[in-house]
């Protein structure tokens, strides 16, 4: 799964502020409502795993990019085939969703009945296909670029007021792509070449809102992911261990490092690595740095270790 770098700072945040920190409460709140929207996209891979292709096609996850105006786009996913390329935007609301299409207002209410306005998913796949529209056209490239939002929460009601919008429920992409196949020609396009083009358009957004945090503001510790990052690990002969689930690993460090890096610094001393992952001696702190094989710098008391931006490639 390609997670945004939102997601990974999310999860860094609401996995390291102590529980009373006035930000907690919506950090939290984001976490789940981003947890859910992962759900989601996986749901429509596994849909799309499934679903055979009447031709070439390539699908890309998460597209994220810059455009020239200095504003961002993000895409859960485009759907690339030699007769139109396809917007995904995936959906995960829970409750029932109404439309106020003469508004462009677009809202759900929960189960407990209250009614609350969402960010317009159809302007939203617009403004994306208008940005997309206008490069394959730069490009030469005769594909028409569409979109649909797709629902992936089995339980959310869908009212006739979404009647004549772009919307459906997951279990009815395969067919919506058969309909796409009977409308659309097939067109001159190398997709590999298309794809590259796009790679070439994307790249990686930062988080979205920074919140400001110091040290004092997080929970030390090497933290056990298989408990959601609730309890502290300990070091014992090179593995980390969680006494609540019995967890032992030995890479457990990388996270905690990548979380650090996230939240406080990409350099991180001898001295900060111990009090960050509570190891007392700093000996057992000079063999752990040595065998994370962190690039060293400075000398004598100002030496400091850069942790590097891919040490979450070591954990995912
Ligand atoms: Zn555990």
């Amino acid at each position: 799964m390609h997670k945004s770098e939102n997601f990974y700072y999310v999860e860094a945040l609401v996995s390291r502020l102590l529980i009373d920190d006035g930000d907690f409460p919506h950090i939290q709140d984001e976490y789940y409502r981003m947890q859910a929207g992962i759900v989601g996209e996986e749901k429509l891979q596994r849909t799309l795993a499934d679903y055979h292709f009447k031709e070439d096609a390539k699908v890309l996850y998460n597209f994220e990019c810059i455009n020239d105006k200095g504003f961002s786009h993000q895409i859960d996913a485009l759907i690339l085939t030699t007769r139109f390329l396809l917007i995904v935007e995936v959906k995960q609301i829970s409750g029932t969703l109404f439309y106020k299409p003469a508004f462009h207002e677009f809202s759900r209410q929960t189960e407990e009945g209250i009614l609350e306005n969402f960010p317009n998913p159809f302007d939203q796949a617009f403004r994306h296909q208008l940005f997309l529209s206008n490069w394959l056209e730069n490009w030469g490239i005769q594909l028409p670029v569409l979109f649909i939002v797709v629902n992936a929460n089995i339980r959310t009601k869908l009212d006739q007021s979404l009647n004549n919008s772009p919307i459906i429920h997951l279990s009815g992409m395969p067919q919506f792509l058969e309909e796409l196949y009977k409308k659309y020609e097939m067109v001159n396009v190398d997709l590999n070449d298309l794809a590259n083009k796009l790679s070439a358009l994307s790249c990686r957004l930062p988080p979205r809102r920074k919140v400001k945090v110091g040290i004092h503001r997080l929970r030390n510790g090497v933290l056990c992911e298989k408990c959601h990052f609730q309890h502290v690990m300990r070091y014992n002969r090179g593995l980390w261990v969680c006494l609540q689930c019995g967890e032992k690993s030995k890479d457990a460090i990388f996270l905690a490092l990548h979380q650090y890096r996230i939240l406080i610094s990409n350099r991180i001393t001898n001295r900060e690595l111990r009090a960050f992952v509570g190891i007392e001696c700093k000996a057992v702190a000079s063999k752990l740095l040595n065998r994370l094989q962190l690039e060293q710098f400075g000398s004598g008391r100002g030496v400091y270790y850069l942790i590097p931006e891919n040490i979450s490639g070591q954990i995912r």
